[in-house]
């Protein structure tokens, strides 16, 4: 639905609510809250486990090694966690958990 620009939640910005990534900042669903990696059921930030599925919400920064929620930002370096799909006609960006893509079921690395 074509409608009213969202706040994104990681730098308020405002940006189309259909977005799958802020044009300002790279937050991937910038309108809404995070999501489970997994299920896609909204989460919240601190918990440990999706209240859906069950997924643990602790995932390794590929950058500083260090645990952290599976949103688009490290909580410790600030580094990108978010990865976008290596294919050319997807290139959706995702908070990895299975190695493929969430979309199309490309392999990611
Ligand atoms: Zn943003
Ligand atoms: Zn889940
Ligand atoms: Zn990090
Ligand atoms: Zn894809």
């Amino acid at each position: 639905m074509p409608g009213y620009k969202k706040p994104c939640r990681h730098c308020g910005k405002l940006a189309e609510p259909d977005v799958n990534v802020c044009p300002f900042c790279g937050t991937v669903e910038p309108a809404g809250p995070p999501r489970c990696p997994k299920c896609r059921s909204p989460i919240q930030k601190g918990a440990k486990f999706c209240g859906s599925c069950s997924f643990s919400l602790e995932i390794t920064c590929g950058s500083c090694g260090k645990v952290t929620f599976p949103d688009t930002y490290c909580e410790h370096c600030g580094n990108k966690v978010a990865i976008k799909c290596p294919n050319m006609k997807c290139g959706y960006e995702q908070v990895l958990y299975d190695n493929k893509c969430i979309k199309c079921g490309k392999k990611l690395k």
